[in-house]
């Protein structure tokens, strides 16, 4: 018989984790914490990370849950992640050593959450092991299978759980993008393959309200290439993305580059995710200078204030963040000297939290005084929308479908697909234990 546990990330976006069990063998999906949660119990980025109790993390529910398992924790055989984002990884450093047992991850994710260990000083007893996209792994009955995806992050994988009472397909996060612009497209064949054999899909459900096809990366890189026109004229150029979006920071890169500037990079989460990249051969950023360190920022960006036209500058801050450096840059606690002649560009989305659109419009206030023009919305998404998730659907053909990532609303609309495709699903809340 197959179980599955919805211990976090159901009804609500971060801290995803769930538990597959099948007769005394269990494996844990994602180890994620709640994003906006989390930095409310936290300081900020470019700050040390206040030594935070898991106590405190479980009250705030920045962290999943995981007390539902029980004396049933020393039955998991493995913590399996995703992809590197912190709502996959970041309750890892809280909650890994609860489990004795290994943590599996793609390469680009393993190196990211061992730099994180190593930044915060944690020590995890977890060995951790690298599975690369398209490959498998076994544990006594359960083979765990790595289907290449496209995100906003590289090396991210579709989880199969091969069991002898049928497979789950864990879908959170992914993308059907034919042109990405880092790493290859999703894994349509090994997809297909698990056609009628799915027990149970758990859907990323974040766009499922949204009726379209989410456009492919490659349409970023034309969005920028027209954008050089318009910023070519401009005294400072400066740009803000998210961090962990490499293939996004390839494409700045080269059009900092083609815009015949030095590009230099500004803040520690940047650094962390580049570093990471660099060092297995992804990207090569080795023409970016990226500065990671308060004291170090403030010097380099008084430095490049009195030169600007000769710098594209990517800074951390796309949310309008207190104390990232664009902030800190609009708001003259760094020398940079925004005028009327400068330029921002916003390689991202507002991820729509009360918290982060009052802090965008914060920011884009103090931008709107100095007379800076800035560029919205440069940006498409790293999960697919409702299209993709019906193909998602017509090619694998699961008995049930279990929303997941997404809000009531868009749980709902995945549920609502899922009626038109003529499969059944139902909206699980996290600690909602299932028999299948
Ligand atoms: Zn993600």
């Amino acid at each position: 018989m197959l179980e599955i546990i919805p211990v976090g990330g159901y009804g609500e976006v971060g801290r995803n984790c769930t538990a597959v069990k099948h007769g005394d063998e269990i494996i844990l999906l994602d180890m994620g914490y709640h994003v906006p949660r989390y930095i409310e119990c936290t300081e900020e980025e470019g700050e040390t990370l206040r030594k935070v109790t898991v106590k405190a993390l479980r009250e705030a529910e920045a962290i999943p849950d995981d007390r539902i398992l029980g004396d049933l924790r020393y039955d998991v055989k493995a913590i399996i992640l995703s992809h590197a984002h912190l709502d996959h990884i970041g309750a890892v450093p809280y909650l890994a050593n609860r489990y004795r047992c290994p943590i599996i991850a793609t390469p680009y994710c393993c190196a990211v959450l061992e730099r994180i260990l190593r930044d915060e000083k944690i020590k995890l007893h977890n060995q951790i092991v690298r599975l690369n996209v398209n490959n498998a792994i076994r544990f006594g009955g359960m083979k765990i299978e790595f289907i290449n995806t496209v995100h906003s992050t590289p090396q991210a994988a579709m989880i199969a759980v091969h069991t002898a009472d049928g497979i789950v397909l864990y879908t959170n996060d992914f993308k059907f993008d034919n042109f990405p612009t880092l790493g290859k497209r999703t894994n349509y064949d090994a997809l297909r393959r698990l056609k009628g054999k799915i027990k149970v899909l758990i859907g990323d459900a974040l766009y499922a309200g949204t009726e379209q096809k989410t456009p492919s990366e490659s349409v970023v890189r034309e969005m920028l290439k027209d954008l050089e026109f318009d910023v070519a004229e401009k005294k400072g150029v400066v740009a803000t993305t998210f961090s962990s979006h490499i293939a996004r920071l390839k494409a700045l890169m080269k059009f900092g580059f083609d815009l015949g500037r030095k590009v230099v990079f500004f803040g520690r989460s940047l650094f962390r995710y580049c570093v990471a990249a660099q060092e297995l051969g992804l990207v090569d950023f080795r023409e970016v200078k990226i500065v990671r360190y308060a004291d170090k920022i403030k010097k380099e960006i008084k430095r490049i204030g009195k030169k600007k036209e000769k710098y594209f500058l990517v800074v951390t801050g796309n949310q309008g963040e207190p104390k990232s450096v664009l902030r800190r840059m609009a708001e003259d606690r760094l020398k940079y000297d925004f005028s009327d002649e400068d330029c921002i560009i916003f390689s991202c989305k507002t991820i729509p939290t009360e918290l982060n659109k009052k802090q965008r419009k914060e920011l884009e206030n103090e931008l709107k005084l100095k007379g800076i023009q800035y560029f919205k919305d440069v940006h498409v998404s790293g999960h697919g929308a409702r299209e993709d998730l019906r193909e998602l659907l017509m090619m694998t053909m699961p008995e049930l479908v279990l929303p997941s990532h997404a809000n009531k609303e868009n749980s709902k609309a995945l549920a609502e697909l899922c009626d038109e495709v003529g499969i059944k699903s139902r909206i699980v809340q996290n600690g909602e234990w299932m028999k299948i």
